[in-house]
């Protein structure tokens, strides 16, 4: 049997906005993943604890919709969105990501 993968369909994407006073701020947008790669969006993080993630783009029919996976196996293991923090029977307390992407 096939190991259970991590699926997280909201991410957040890097955009630009006009900053007050001039010049251009990045900020971070949350939307599903299909909306980003409607959207052309390239710079990807986990909306709940601000880590890397993979993305699995899917055109097979059947196949899951678009999503998101954490790079980091740590992140998962604390993330509240994470397959491994989801399935800990130790109570643990979700926390951000080490290695944020800013
Ligand atoms: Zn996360």
């Amino acid at each position: 049997m096939a190991a259970e993968s991590e699926k997280i369909y909201e991410c957040q994407v890097k955009r630009r906005r006009l900053k007050v006073g001039g010049g251009y701020e990045p900020f971070w947008k949350l939307k599903t993943v299909t909306e980003a790669l409607i959207d052309d969006d390239t710079e990807f993080r986990c909306s709940d604890c601000t880590g890397a993630v993979k993305l699995h783009r899917h055109h097979v029919p059947g196949a899951p919709p678009p999503h998101i996976a954490h790079k980091l196996k740590t992140d998962s293991e604390y993330c509240p969105a994470g397959l491994y923090f989801r399935k800990a029977t130790d109570g643990r307390l979700p926390r951000m990501s080490e290695h944020p992407v800013r």
